[in-house]
């Protein structure tokens, strides 16, 4: 099972209205909230509608991102 931490971006199998793809989890827990990364809206949904939704990481936040905070 796929952990995501708060700051990783991944990638939707349906883009959002805007065009883009790649959106920002910014809470975890029951509820997801992720934010999309070309137009910054905001959208929660319930875990296993996130889970399902993701295609990819795009970038994950929790070991090689250590140095940069
Ligand atoms: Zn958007």
């Amino acid at each position: 099972m796929i952990r995501y931490q708060v700051g990783d971006v991944v990638r939707t199998r349906k883009p959002h209205p805007c065009g883009g793809d790649q959106w920002e989890v910014m809470r975890t827990g029951i509820d997801f909230r992720i934010k999309c990364l070309t137009c910054g809206r905001v959208v929660m949904l319930p875990r296993p509608k996130f889970e399902k939704s993701v295609r990819a990481i795009v970038r994950s936040n929790s070991d090689d991102n250590q140095t940069g905070k």
